[in-house]
């Protein structure tokens, strides 16, 4: 019988990336479900080829188009516990949580109550909820097993050793298209040179998160929760190059690492068919082609964000949810151009000094937050 996944935000960059692995993979693998927000022509593209049993559209104003064009194909779900509801539906080997920002908490919240494996490429659901959803995995016997590509890196990089053993982890940052700027070059960043990242090709969002790196700030909270670390054992550390994934060093002094071409397919596979391996689509690396491999420092002064991922990963608890909740709202702000690109970050750190602290809130009290760091961005723009 072939193992069955649900690919949650099918019609993103990492859900796109995933079903064509899954293509590779179509004698072990089939797809039972998919789901997306609002793009409902990819959706029912995707749907007509992977042919899933059920589709999830979470905005529901184009329900009959893409109804009407699904045929009687798949059942369609649709509203905004869509996703939700696509969990509970199969018994499946895998969930591939692939939604963008917080809005992914809720589906990847019960798959793991259901105790699926989820290749969780969702880092805001982990920054958002971490404290909740690691222990609950323990409890359901869950896999979270990461796709974000440095945390693919560590979590394979631990493979060669015990947790106990690791004295701490290195995620490495392309540095993002403004490594090299100058402060007065910062002033004059565009959205336009934000969208432009060097060596990934991914969504807006997480490309303008690179480019602030609060992407980095939130692998770091991410890396925290993932793996158990203090956030004193978590360091960045800026590779150009995109080749080398993240390193674990452990207490003997030895780096293991992962490298590969950078490529999202790798990880995604990964997590996947973990703990065995397959031929992938992804380019392998040509090591006589490699001149040189970069490693130099973070820049903290010119990148804010980093500074911030260290206190909130540190500080826990409410943190992650008002760092994210400020981010998101910020990013979108950035991309209606009201805001400028230096001031995602002044705008995050801002709201987190504003709000109330808790060590350990409820699921409900990280609700509450999330909505209210987004109020208080628009707050913050409109004073
Ligand atoms: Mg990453």
């Amino acid at each position: 019988m072939k193992k069955r996944v649900i690919v949650l935000g099918s019609t993103g960059s990492i859900g796109r990336n995933s079903l064509d692995v899954i293509a590779g993979l179509t004698d072990e693998w089939e797809v039972v479900g998919l789901a997306a927000g609002s793009s409902w022509k990819a959706l029912a593209e995707q749907a007509s080829r992977f042919e899933p049993r059920i589709v999830a559209l979470a905005d529901e104003s184009n329900t009959d188009q893409l109804q009407s064009a699904l045929g009687a194909r798949a059942k369609l779900i649709s509203g905004s516990d869509a996703l939700v509801r696509l969990v509970e539906e199969f018994e499946c080997d895998c969930v591939v949580c692939a939604v963008v920002g917080a809005d992914g908490l809720p589906a990847t919240l019960r798959a793991v109550e259901l105790g699926r494996r989820v290749a969780l490429a969702n880092k805001e659901a982990l920054v958002v909820a971490g404290s909740i959803l690691m222990p609950l995995a323990e409890g359901t016997g869950a896999e979270i097993i990461p796709v974000d590509s440095e945390h693919s890196a560590i979590y394979q990089a631990l493979q060669a050793g015990r947790r106990c053993d690791v004295h701490k982890i290195y995620l490495t940052s392309s540095g993002g298209p403004f490594r090299t700027h100058s402060d007065a070059e910062m002033d004059e960043v565009t959205l336009e040179d934000a969208l432009r990242h060097p060596t990934w090709t991914m969504g807006p969002k997480i490309t303008i998160d690179s480019a602030t790196m609060m992407n980095k700030a939130l692998e770091i909270v991410e890396a925290k929760w993932l793996f158990g670390l203090d956030s004193e054992q978590i360091e960045v550390v800026i590779h150009p190059e995109s080749v080398i994934h993240s390193f674990v060093e452990y207490c003997d002094g030895s780096l293991i690492a992962q490298l590969g071409s950078p490529d999202m397919r790798t990880p995604i596979q990964y997590a996947l068919t973990y703990p065995e391996r397959r031929a992938c689509p992804s380019k392998t690396l040509d090591l006589f082609e490699m001149r040189q491999l970069n490693l130099f420092p973070p820049d903290a002064e010119r990148f804010p964000a980093l500074r911030l991922g260290h206190e909130v990963a540190k500080r826990g608890g409410t943190c992650g949810v008002v760092l994210n909740g400020a981010n998101e709202a910020a990013v979108e702000l950035f991309r209606d151009e009201t805001i400028h690109y230096r001031d995602i970050a002044r705008i995050a750190e801002r709201v987190l000094r504003q709000h109330e602290y808790h060590p350990a809130p409820s699921l409900e009290q990280l609700m509450a937050l999330d909505r209210w760091a987004r109020d208080e961005v628009a707050r913050c723009t409109v004073c």
